[in-house]
């Protein structure tokens, strides 16, 4: 199965990011060594992010991979510190580049100082736009209270203007959406809703969770053009958590893959779906079903994601791994490079091959 069928027939872009283009570009947020837990009793926490590194460049637009429940969503929430209650950061650090160019701490940010941060440095666009909307409220309300929540600097008349320009933007009538509730729009017009009040503080940072779950097909296609024609117009870069690997190949400039609290590789979107270098990577794209016809390829994912609460030793993909070796359950492998911008957590990155399923029993 080719890379291009893995990804239901989308093309990937090229690679190569707009940080990367640029050998002076500085990360807008650095992530390193980021260890996240959740309080699962008086005592006690499990981890269920671990020891992560991550650069998000000016511009780019960074794809977060994996099945269910491998840390995606936790991660991309603490980096605009959005973690729900029981979620607690247990180590590491969150830099953020301001737009005068100096470097915030952003875990020693208060409650005020966040309040401000989110919306007009960073805008998170959560998954289940009913849920988000509130539904009592018509939409220019909404536009209106979440501008004076968060910044006092836009009249009414520069909100609405905005709003405006927004909605147009995302392909809706704001004379048809703005006087309208919530139930009034299609769940494609609430997404696009969703996206264009994510962007009503022109904020840097855009972290989009799942953006085109629970949506049809072409209202997917649509939202995708939506975004990828709003960040070439109003250049904020993007996190997107998503198990939507056709959308990543869509839209992502690096594509970071999830195991187990981990990043287990990160890679350029083109490396990353043709050139694979870890076996968990490989078993994702081989087990999406291409929608340019048949299935004689596909080979999922044999065996099921690992609780965090029972990890396995050394490597957590070593039970579903059709390369591991008797290492693999005693060591944990670091996250290495293996190519130019492109890194691996395996030790047999050199071995593995996308054209190789991931089945115990082809191993
Ligand atoms: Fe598979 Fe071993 Fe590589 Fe882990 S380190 S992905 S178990 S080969």
């Amino acid at each position: 199965m080719t890379a291009d069928e893995a990804t239901g027939g989308l093309a990937a872009p090229d690679s190569g990011f707009a940080g990367a283009d640029d050998d002076t570009a500085e990360p807008l947020l650095q992530v390193r060594d980021l260890c996240i837990a959740y309080r699962s009793g008086a005592h006690r926490s499990t981890p269920v992010v671990r020891n992560v590194d991550l650069d998000v460049y000016p511009n780019e637009s960074v794809a977060l991979v994996g099945e269910s429940g491998c840390g995606k969503t936790t991660l991309a929430l603490a980096m605009v510190r959005l973690l729900p209650k029981l979620g607690m950061i247990t180590g590491g650090s969150l830099r953020y580049r301001d737009r005068d160019g100096s470097v915030s701490d952003l875990l020693s940010f208060g409650e005020e100082t966040l309040r401000q941060f989110r919306w007009t440095e960073v805008a998170v666009v959560f998954q289940g736009a009913q849920n988000s909307l509130n539904p009592l409220s018509r939409i220019r309300t909404q536009f209106i209270e979440t501008a004076r929540a968060h910044s006092r600097r836009m009249s009414i008349r520069e909100i609405e203007d905005r709003a405006v320009q927004l909605l147009e933007l995302v392909r809706l009538e704001p004379a048809r959406v703005l006087p309208a509730y919530p139930h009034e729009l299609s769940g494609g017009m609430r997404q696009r809703v969703l996206i264009a009040l994510g962007l009503l503080l022109d904020p840097r940072l855009v972290i989009l969770d799942e953006p085109t779950t629970a949506l049809d097909i072409l209202t997917q296609r649509a939202v995708v053009e939506v975004l990828r024609d709003l960040q070439r117009e109003l250049q904020f870069s993007m996190v997107f958590v998503t198990h939507d690997l056709a959308l990543a190949a869509e839209l992502a400039d690096r594509v970071a893959t999830m195991y187990g609290g981990r990043i287990v590789e990160l890679a350029g979107v083109r490396e990353a779906f043709y050139e694979p270098r870890h076996p968990y990577t490989v078993g994702l794209i081989r087990a999406v079903v291409p929608l340019s016809g048949g299935m004689p390829d596909v080979v999922s994912i044999p065996g099921t994601p690992p609780s965090f609460r029972a990890l396995p030793n050394g490597c957590s993909f070593h039970p579903r791994c059709p390369y591991a070796q008797d290492v693999c359950a005693a060591e944990e492998p670091p996250l290495i490079e293996v190519g130019p911008d492109h890194a691996a957590a395996c030790f047999f990155a050199d071995r593995v091959s996308k054209d190789k399923a991931v089945s115990r029993e082809d191993a």
